[in-house]
Parts: C-alpha cells; sequence; structure tokens
C-alpha cells in the first residue's frame, strides 16, 4: 500500500514560511492600502507601489516564483507542492501576484518553458519570471462561442516572413500594460482535423495593429480583461509558438495545469470564507448562546467543511497525475467542476451566517462572492467539464464494462 498523505518536510517549511509572509507581510500591506484609499478604492499607482515593495520582500524571504525550476529563478516546486503554496497565497487578494505566480503570467510562463524556442525563452520568459514584464493570453473572441476554440474567427495570413493577422478578442485578461500576448489565430481553416487549423503567436506589446478598446466592466469592477481589435497586425514567422497548427493543442495543455492552478487559489479562498463564517458564528449571541450553537448553522459548517476537503483531495489527485505523465484531464475536470462551485456555495452561505453584514461591503465577503461568480465560467464553462466527464464515464463502461478508469482510475 503506497498511499502518502504525510507532507514532505521541505514542502511543509516552504508552506509554512508562504503562510508567515502572507499573513505578516502582505496581510497588513493589503489591510493598509484599503484603509488609506478614499472611498476604499486604491489608486493605481498606490497598489503599483505597494506590489514592488512586497515583491522585494517575496525575495528576501525566499518565496518568488515557488512553480518554476530552480535553473530559472524559482523555487523548483512539483505541482502537487504548489497545491500547498497556492492556497496559502489565495488566502490574500495579491499573494499569488506577490510571488509572480498569477493568472494568466503562471499559465504563459509555463506554455514557453514547455514549447518556446530558446530565443523565445530569453526574450519572453526570462524577463516574465524575473517580474519586469507581465502578459496576456488572447483567445475567446465576442462574436463565436468560446466554448468552441475551432470556431475561432482570427485569421493569420502568410505574407513572406510575416503573418498578417486581423481579429477581434475579448476577456484578454491582463491586456493593458502586458509586454506580450500569446495570441490563438487561425492558420489553415481546411486543417482535418480542425483543431489543427489554430496557430499561437507571440506578438510584442504594444504593436500597431492591437488596439485595446476598452478594459470590460464586470460584475467584479474593472479587472483589466480587455476587449482587443486586431487590425493588419504583423508577426514574424520567427514568433510562432509551438509550431503552424498547434493553436489548440498548446491551449489545452496550458490549460489542464492553469485550471488546477486556478483551484488552488480558489481553496485558499474557501478555506479564508469557511473560517470568516465559524468566526462570526461563535461570536454572534442570540436566545443566549453563541449562533454556532444552531443546528441549521452547523450543517452549513458541516457541509462546507467536506466539500472543501474533497476538494482538496481531487486536487491532489489531478496534480499527482500531472506530476506522473498519467493521464489527466478527467480529474482536472473534476477538480475545476468541484471547487468552483464550492467556492461560490461556502462564500454564499458565510454571507448567510454574517446576515445584513454579510450583505455590506464592511467584510470581504460581498467581494469574494462578486469575484467567486466568473470561477465556474473560466478556463471550462461548468457544462463544458460536464459534458468531458460524462463523455470519459460512457467510453470507460464501453470499454471495459464499469466506470473505474473514468473515476480515478484508482488501482484498488
Ligand atoms: C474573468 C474572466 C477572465 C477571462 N480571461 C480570459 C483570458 O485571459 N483569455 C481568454 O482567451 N479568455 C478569457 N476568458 C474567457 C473564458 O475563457 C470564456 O468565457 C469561456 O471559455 C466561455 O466562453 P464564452 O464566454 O464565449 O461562452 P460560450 O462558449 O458562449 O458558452 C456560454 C454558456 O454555454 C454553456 N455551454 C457551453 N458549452 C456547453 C456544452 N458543451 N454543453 C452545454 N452547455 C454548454 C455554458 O453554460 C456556458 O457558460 C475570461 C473570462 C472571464 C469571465
Amino acid at each position: 500500500m503506497s498511499i502518502d498523505f504525510t507532507l514532505p518536510a521541505d514542502v511543509e517549511a516552504i508552506r509554512q514560511r508562504v503562510r508567515d509572509f502572507m499573513e505578516s507581510e502582505v496581510r497588513p500591506a493589503e489591510e493598509k492600502l484599503y484603509a488609506d484609499a478614499p472611498d476604499g478604492v486604491p489608486d493605481r499607482k498606490d497598489v503599483v507601489r505597494m506590489i514592488v515593495e512586497l515583491r522585494q520582500k517575496a525575495h528576501e524571504w525566499d518565496v518568488w516564483l515557488p512553480h518554476m525550476p530552480k535553473e530559472w529563478g524559482g523555487l523548483g516546486l512539483s505541482i502537487t507542492a504548489m497545491a500547498f503554496v497556492s492556497a496559502e497565497a489565495a488566502r490574500t487578494n495579491f499573494g499569488p501576484f506577490i510571488l509572480n505566480a498569477q493568472a494568466p503570467d503562471e499559465g504563459n510562463q509555463h506554455t514557453l518553458l514547455h514549447h518556446a524556442t530558446d530565443t523565445q525563452k530569453e526574450k519572453y520568459l526570462r524577463p516574465l519570471l524575473e517580474g519586469r514584464v507581465r502578459s496576456c493570453f488572447a483567445m475567446t473572441e465576442p462574436e463565436v462561442a468560446g466554448s468552441d476554440p475551432t470556431g475561432i474567427r482570427t485569421f493569420a495570413v502568410q505574407d513572406g516572413d510575416e503573418w498578417a493577422i486581423n481579429g477581434h478578442k475579448w476577456f484578454t485578461s491582463g491586456a493593458r500594460g502586458a509586454s506580450f500576448a500569446i495570441l490563438i489565430a487561425k492558420t489553415d481553416p481546411d486543417a482535418d482535423p480542425p483543431q489543427a487549423s489554430n496557430t499561437a503567436f507571440i506578438v510584442d506589446l504594444p504593436s500597431p495593429g492591437w488596439e485595446v478598446v476598452r478594459d470590460i466592466e464586470t460584475m467584479a469592477g474593472h479587472g483589466n480583461h480587455c476587449e482587443v481589435r486586431i487590425t493588419d497586425l504583423r508577426v514574424a514567422n520567427e514568433n510562432i509558438l509551438g509550431g503552424r497548427g498547434n493553436g489548440h493543442l498548446l491551449g489545452q495543455a496550458r490549460l489542464g495545469p492553469a485550471r488546477l492552478a486556478h483551484c488552488m487559489r480558489w481553496i485558499g479562498q474557501i478555506e479564508r470564507a469557511l473560517e470568516l463564517l465559524v468566526d462570526r458564528a461563535e461570536k454572534r449571541e442570540l436566545h443566549g448562546a453563541p449562533l454556532a450553537d444552531k443546528q441549521a448553522i452547523q450543517w452549513m459548517m458541516a457541509d462546507s467543511a467536506m466539500e472543501l476537503y474533497s476538494a482538496k483531495l481531487m486536487v491532489l489527485h489531478a496534480a499527482y497525475k500531472i506530476e506522473h505523465g498519467l493521464p489527466f484531464r478527467q480529474e482536472v475536470s473534476f477538480a475545476k467542476h468541484h471547487v468552483a462551485n464550492t467556492l461560490w456555495r461556502v462564500v454564499d452561505r458565510a454571507i448567510q451566517v454574517h446576515g445584513a453584514l454579510g450583505y455590506s461591503t464592511d467584510t470581504p465577503l460581498e467581494s469574494m462572492l462578486r469575484h467567486a461568480r466568473s470561477a465556474r465560467l473560466v478556463d471550462g464553462a461548468d457544462e463544458v467539464h460536464q459534458a468531458l466527464i460524462a463523455r470519459n464515464v460512457r467510453a470507460a463502461y464501453a470499454n471495459d464494462g464499469n466506470v473505474l478508469a473514468a473515476t480515478g482510475d484508482f488501482d484498488f
């Protein structure tokens, strides 16, 4: 029997160091940022100043770039070890950003590390890892369903050593201020299979032909999720990333671990919400006893604890499969769907337990709820993952006469 849930001592040491860093440096700086801001909305300049200062401290605490190999300046953590570190970082708002492990840069870093040429790595990956620049990933378009990337209508046409690209993107997170984009465009409309019709390009920014139309206002405010108009954008042939026709594959390869990285950060948020729920229930008195003594509130605690626990196990198992080179898509879909929905439910329960206070903006919960809603849409909407999961269940039953392969593939 080889299952071992003990955290290796070196991983536990880093996890604890990240927790201490978040509690003693990041959380106080964030609280001061919001307390000093008129109307509670900090100025962009103050946010940037805080991030620069905290990133310097992240180097001193030796928590910078935990997910990247040591030869690239990182801590060299495996994806399983990262599950613990990301959850700690996400207990604060800016934690992942301070470690340079935030979306979409984290996904782009992995993509460049595994698919870029040596020249591309020096030009784009190195400054990204050093925290000198930011990047974005532009795939989704307003006119066609993002859930089916074969429908992409941003076209790239070869012209000598260059490509001329025209199209329209939106929800390109981080586009404003990014120094390059990984752009998915259609180069081979007649490709068979259609998944081979898209190619990834690295686009230097700003560039003539790349126009950020607006920072789309969302239910969580302006989050630098931009609409981008692309008009006769010229990109050199050498800026193709991962080979012509591999845009879909590259997107899928990027999204597996990137989806899991999101889940890891959401687990930190779920933990925080459950702690707020319990804290309030223990301190609020009614009928001569704490609210926590009411059975209805205990059910909320119990359901939240069970859902959080299963979320952690799902993420760890998916991470284990990625780390060991095993097929991981089913497990990543389980985790993506379950963690996103658990986040939504637990934050909602915490608001319920806080009563009117929960509906106010005096606690972090209302902001957490507004941000949590996007979790069920990004990196594949709920139903996309359910469809994939069901397809695998049917295939397992058709092939094996049972569903083992589609339910974790444990060798019990
Ligand atoms: C905050 C945020 C940040 C984002 N950042 C980025 C980014 O950086 N780069 C980028 O390229 N994109 C980004 N996106 C876009 C995101 O990837 C897409 O929203 C997502 O892929 C869904 O595409 P869509 O919005 O076009 O929805 P559609 O594909 O139109 O789907 C609409 C709805 O249809 C349903 N549906 C879809 N497929 C199925 C199915 N097979 N069966 C049943 N029902 C189905 C689902 O309920 C889904 O929500 C971001 C989105 C958000 C909200």
